[in-house]
This record gives C-alpha cells, structure tokens and sequence, in this order.
C-alpha cells in the first residue's frame, strides 16, 4: 500500500545511507500497523529512484576501501556486531512483535537463527582461504581465490525482518562485498535497529544501507548498474521477476520464493509425537513461515487417529497478542491477508473437503481491531482444492489421505513447490528412501521445520528458488564472491630461456 499519509503518526522509519538515518524526501510514505491492535502506529518513507541512487552511490564509495580491507579488520567489526546482537535480543524481539505480531518467543527465535548467520561471517577468514596447488608444471604453481562483487542488494519479506536479512548481509559484508536492504514495508523497524548496531559496531559508513519502500525501490536496485547481485527472499511470484529481471540486467541474482511443505506420515510413526510436530510447524508464527507445514499426508490407515489428535491439540492454543506471554499464536499481518486466509476457509467444503477446525471469524477480547483468525484443520483435503495448490501463509492445514508410501511421494513430487518436506516414521529405510527421492531441497526426518543449521545452505527447489545458488553457508559465500585462478612461474636463475612456443601450453 502507497499512501500519502501526513504528519500525525507519532513514529517516522527513514532510510539508512552512509552510516546515518537520512529523511526521506519522495514526500510517499507507507503504513506501519500493529497487528494485534489494528492500529497503525508508524509511517515508513518510501525510497524514490534518486533516494536508491544515493544509496548505491554511498555503498560504491564505501567499497573502494571495505573492498580493501583486512580480514581481521571485517571479522573484528563483526565479533562487536554479535555481542551487541546479543545484548538486544529482547529490544529486537519486541520491534519484531510490535509491527509483524508474532509472538515474542518466536521473535527471540528468529533473531537467535539470524545470529548463527553472524557466528559464520565471524570466521569468514577460513571460509576464504584459497587453495594452492605447488609445482603443477616446472616452476609452475597455480591458486584459486575468491573476491567480492561490489555493491550487492538484498530485498527481504515481512515474515522474518531480522533472520531473513541476516540470512544475507552479515555474509556478504564479511566477504568485502557492501550491502543495499530494502527490507518488507510492512515491518521495517528491525532493520533500523540492526544498521545501528552495526555503526556502533564500528562498520565504516556506507558498507550497510537500508532504503524503504516497494516496487520503485525495487526496480531501482534491479536495473542500477552498480549493484553487482541480488539476494531476494518473498513470493514465487515476485521471485520470478526478480530472477528474470535482475538476469537480464547481468546481475547475480538468487531469489527464494513461495512454499508448500508436507509432512509425510507413515503408518509406523509415533502419532503423538507426529501430530505435535505438525500443530508446531502449521501453527507456528500463525502459519506466516515458509517451512511452515501445510500439508499433512496420512498414509494407510493412520488418518482418523492422527486428524482426531491434531484436533484436540490445535483447539488448546491461546491466540493473543504477541506481547503477552500467555500467547501461542499472533494475529496475522494484514487484515486483508486475514481475509484471504478465511477465504480458503470459507471455501473449502464447496471444494470437497472436510472442515473440522473452522478458525474464521475469531477474536480477541480487548483486540477486536487485530488481525485475528483461528486455527482451522481441513481433512480430504482434494489436491485439486484452492486450499491445497495455493501457498495460503496463515493458520489453516490441509490433511490429505493416501494407500502407499508411492502414491504420498507422488503426490509431495507434483507439488510445483519443493521446498521443506517431512517424513515421520520409524522405519530407517524408509526415511532413507524418502530423502533421496523427494523433490524438495530441505527435508526433515521426524523433524518438521528443517530449517537448515547456519553452514549449511537453505533453499528451496522448483518454484521455490529461482538461480544456483542456496542462501547461507558454503552457497552463501559463493553467492558473495567471485573465483579468480593465478598460474604464476617464477622461473630459476639457472634456467635457459624458455624461448618463442606458438603452442597452446601444455603441461605434459
Ligand atoms: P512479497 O513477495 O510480497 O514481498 C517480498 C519483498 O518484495 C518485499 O520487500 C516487497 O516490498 C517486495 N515486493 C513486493 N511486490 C513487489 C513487486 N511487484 N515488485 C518488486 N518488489 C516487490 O512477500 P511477503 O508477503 O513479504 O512474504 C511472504 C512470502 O515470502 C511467502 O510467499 C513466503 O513463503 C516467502 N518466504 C520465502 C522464504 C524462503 O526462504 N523461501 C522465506 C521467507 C518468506
């Protein structure tokens, strides 16, 4: 949403250029809401053209010497970065809680998971040693290593404004790259927060920049030719055209997009632990997660036991706001997204599937403003249901029944999606055979969101990453430099003149 909103909000977000909050001058703001009260509590400036060119041109100047710099000097800034993380976890969480609405647990959560990112940039050093390879012809040795691109940008989603971020910068930076952000619109404060941890830090002015806003800002940072890769985390939609758009403009680009998750149940599996795993994963962060669960296949005859135990768990979980401890559940970040999440609700028997949880029309006593919705469980779910081909991003999980171990591999691998999946089971050959023959790229055994651990790269496969390389761990520092290979002689004072060869070299 793009409005002109005035001077009454009590709050402005403004960019980050240069090591410094900078006004924005486009005169176009955009709402900031608290989901849990409806209220909208903050305005956030939205980037013109020229305020994204300033930007650029401040992470540009900073490259010239952070490009330069020792891998002690960027690992030291970062160390600081990691401490002063965890000094303000909790002011962090509550950023994060006040304008996405999660609850303050899983805000701690996000951040924590951001953080790992930063223990990998924090040893950057060994990531980067090249490899030398002595005496591969007379005299000859030949290394390998690895440089930064420039400026790199990163576009973030609503749903994770401190983790998804940290999935990128803290790797990019530590690789010598600089950082352009243009985080979600929708929760913008977090980002703030960060930069200003990291001047404090000691990071050079213009190595991180945010810049608000949306598609102006976007296509901006897509076209500029000074920005060398994009990272972009968001919708399958919007992936698309950012891979496309950024491709034909001759960037790098990884784009990770939307998600379907299964969860594969087979009969020998421990029930119990099964439906606690997908309460947990569906419901979590009301379902605003892209390794959230939603889909559950029910293989054989496990079907009634397992929805009846799913059941009674989901219709214990306090829905509240996020600030209050007793809360599980949030609300979620729109009203109209809200909306559109009943809507697949409200449709679902129509569509033939059974409605045993209908979450719609929920409210919070006190919040009657908030962007509240129930939890809602949907059984026989057809795959031909809105509700199942749509990525729905709330608290709604679809069952589906099948016969064989076959026919819910075939179903999981014709999702266009592939990115988490999991199998929960105690048969070890069966697991086996799963992870090797699931299209997905993250896959969980009896572990529901496998989100993968911080030197280990996450993505998704299919619709759910668009380019080569996955983000964090190894990929990530691929992602943020290029290879170079020297092949260097020095010849020995002793040795005769190698003379005029037209010959293409050869070493043996
Ligand atoms: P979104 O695609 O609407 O927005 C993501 C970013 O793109 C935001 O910064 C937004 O301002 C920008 N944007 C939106 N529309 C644009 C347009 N037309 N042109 C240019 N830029 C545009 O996503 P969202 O609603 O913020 O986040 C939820 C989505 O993100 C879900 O689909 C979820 O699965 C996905 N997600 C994926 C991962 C992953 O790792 N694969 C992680 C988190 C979220």
């Amino acid at each position: 949403m793009k409005e002109n909103l005035g001077m009454s909000m009590t709050k402005t977000v403004d960019h980050w250029i240069g090591g410094k909050s900078v006004e924005g001058a486009s005169g176009t703001y955009g709402p900031v809401t608290d989901p849990a009260t409806g209220a909208v509590t903050t305005r956030v400036a939205f980037a013109s053209v020229d305020e994204v060119d300033a930007a650029v041109a401040a992470a540009k100047a900073a490259y010239a010497t952070w490009g330069q710099s020792s891998l002690a000097q960027r690992t030291s800034i970062l160390f600081k970065f990691r401490a002063l993380l965890d000094a303000h976890r909790d002011e962090i969480a509550e950023l994060i809680t006040a304008e996405h609405g999660k609850v303050h647990s899983d805000a701690l959560g996000e951040v924590a998971r951001g953080l790992e990112i930063v223990d990998l940039a924090c040893g950057i050093n060994v990531q980067l040693k090249g490899e030398l390879s002595t005496q591969v012809a007379s005299r000859v040795d030949v290394s390998s290593i690895r440089q930064p691109l420039g400026v790199v940008a990163g576009i973030t989603p609503f749903n994770f404004p401190a983790m998804v971020p940290m999935w990128m910068f803290p790797l990019a930076i530590a690789c010598g790259n600089t950082f352009v952000l243009k985080p979600s619109e929708k929760d913008p404060s977090a980002s703030m927060k960060i930069a200003e941890l990291l001047a404090e830090a000691g990071l050079p002015d213009g190595v991180f920049n945010v810049v608000h806003g949306d598609k102006v800002a976007v296509d901006r940072l897509l076209e500029h030719p000074d920005v060398a890769a994009v990272s972009f985390v968001g919708s399958t939609p919007i992936a698309r055209y950012i891979h496309t758009t950024a491709s034909a403009n001759g960037k790098r680009v990884q784009a990770l997009g939307g998600a379907k998750n299964h969860m594969l149940v087979l009969p020998d599996a421990d029930l119990d632990a099964a439906a606690d795993a997908a309460v947990s994963a569906a419901y979590g962060s009301a379902g605003e997660r892209c390794m959230a669960i939603s889909a559950v296949v029910a293989v054989g005859a496990v079907g009634d036991e397992l929805v009846a135990k799913i059941k009674e768990r989901a219709e214990k979980i306090k829905i509240g706001p996020g600030n209050d401890p007793a809360s599980e559940m949030g609300p979620l970040i729109t009203a109209a997204h809200r909306d559109k999440v009943a809507s697949y609700v409200t449709g679902a028997a129509e569509q033939g599937s059974e409605v045993v949880l209908d979450g719609t029309g929920h409210t919070v006593e006190g919040y009657e403003d908030g962007h509240w919705i129930g939890l809602s469980l949907l059984d026989r779910v057809p795959v031909t249901a809105d509700a199942y081909k749509d990525e729905i991003f709330g608290p709604v999980l679809c069952v589906l029944r099948v016969e064989t171990y076959e026919e819910g591999l075939a179903l999981i691998n014709g999702s266009p999606f592939g990115n988490g999946t999991a199998i929960f089971t105690r048969d070890g050959g069966a697991a086996r055979r799963f992870q090797l023959e699931v299209e997905a790229g993250m896959v969980g055994v009896n572990v529901p969101i496998p989100v993968p651990v911080g030197y280990h790269s996450f993505g998704g496969w299919k619709d759910s990453l668009f380019g080569d390389h996955h983000i964090y761990g190894n990929d990530g520092t691929h992602f943020y430099t290029r290879g170079k290979v020297v092949t260097t002689r020095w010849p020995d004072p002793s040795d005769a003149p190698a003379g005029v060869d037209l010959g293409f070299p050869r070493n043996h």
